[in-house]
């Protein structure tokens, strides 16, 4: 067994997983094990949704271990990476005694899915420039830590998190805790290199990926888990039976052809640059204190009045994140970047805001 899976909660490890009927058989000509009606659905007459779907549906699992360049056996889909975050707390942390570590302003769920299963959070804060603060993380693991949450890029901020401080902690933390590497922006950090090169000398590195973000299928909830196989193993364990909706996977597959990815790429161009040109103007605003540079999909920015400007926003017909409570954020909105029009109605609501002459007061 490999050692990091002692870390995993001993009844997870002795559990007795459930083998569904798609699982045993999945293909005859008469199918007679699953307890499903022998009938099309009415409404969809020519589908196969009267029948469960593959729990990892072999086509899909393929070609997302080509786009990610790992093995099939490395990678466990479900639905969207929040199953992902779900599934690692609920088979790692017992409640009461276990904890997961974050680097706050980041990504909320990993808290959630903490406190949903009874497990502590420890926070070490990002520092200046949203780094984390490697020395000070591994000074707070101890025996309970059993998972590190790295988002890079992260959310809110934008920023990406080097490979080698992943790799520092993974090595430091080896055989006590797995490092969870979340790279759901990460298609929009040109440049970098993931996590996934990292799998091969490091069995206590999850990356995940997902297809919500540049993809454009946050509706069809499909996300990946990518470990060494036997941590993929476990973690179906705990996983439903079926958690891929049949015409989910088949949007998936359908965003994943050849010309699919051309089309993300060439769309991803268009969001850099519409980024650039959003940050460069926004910096110009009377109300904007600070944009963040960020390598994703959206700008943190920091603004005089942050409240008044969500609200003005708002009033335009215009949401955006109000992230002002987060550690380290007051004041700040995180704009994710539309289409040019969409940018360009964010940037004249600005200015309007701008030129606006106070209000005499009666
Ligand atoms: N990780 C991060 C950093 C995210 O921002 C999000 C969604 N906002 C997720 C994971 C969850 O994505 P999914 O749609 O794949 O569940």
């Amino acid at each position: 067994m490999l050692p990091i899976l002692a870390r995993a909660r001993p009844d997870i490890l002795a559990l007795q997983p459930y083998s569904s009927a798609r699982m045993e058989a999945r293909h005859a000509s008469i199918m007679l094990n699953a307890n499903e009606a022998p009938w099309a659905p009415v409404g969809n007459p020519d589908s196969a949704l009267n029948r469960y779907p593959d729990p990892q549906p072999p086509a899909l699992r393929a070609r997302l271990a080509e786009i990610y360049g790992v093995a099939s056996a490395q990678l466990l889909i479900g639905r969207g990476s929040d199953e992902a975050i779900d599934l690692l707390v609920r088979a790692f942390c017992r409640e009461g005694c276990d904890a997961i570590a974050i680097t706050p302003p980041t990504y909320g769920m990993y808290t959630v899915a903490a406190h949903t299963q009874g497990a502590t959070v420890i926070e070490i804060p990002l520092l200046e420039g949203f780094h984390p603060d490697a020395d000070a993380l591994l000074a707070r693991i101890d025996d309970c830590v059993k998972l590190i949450f790295i988002c890079t890029p992260n959310n809110p901020t934008g920023t990406l998190v080097p490979l080698a401080t992943l790799e520092r902690l993974a090595v430091a933390v080896r055989e006590r805790a797995l490092v969870v590497v979340d790279e759901a922006y990460f298609e929009f950090a040109r440049d970098a290199e993931s996590a996934t090169t990292l799998l091969a000398a490091h069995a206590n590195i999850v990356v995940l990926r997902t297809l919500s973000k540049a993809f454009a299928l946050a509706g069809a909830r499909v996300g990946s888990l990518i470990a060494h196989a036997q941590i993929v193993a476990l973690l179906r364990r705990v996983q439903a039976p079926y958690p891929l909706p049949i015409p989910c996977i088949d949007a998936a597959l359908a965003a994943l052809t050849e010309t699919a990815v051309t089309t993300m790429r060439a769309r991803i161009d268009i969001v850099l640059d519409e980024r650039e040109r959003l940050a460069r103007t926004m910096m110009k605003s009377a109300q904007v204190l600070t944009v963040y540079p960020s390598v994703t999909n959206f700008l943190c920015a920091r603004f005089v009045d942050a409240e008044k400007i969500y609200g003005q926003l708002l009033a335009r017909g215009i949401v955006v994140r109000d992230v002002s409570h987060y550690m380290k954020l007051a004041g700040c909105l995180r704009i994710t970047i539309g289409t040019p029009a969409e940018n360009d109605a964010v940037l004249a609501a600005l200015d309007d805001l701008s030129t606006v002459s106070p209000q005499p007061s009666l």
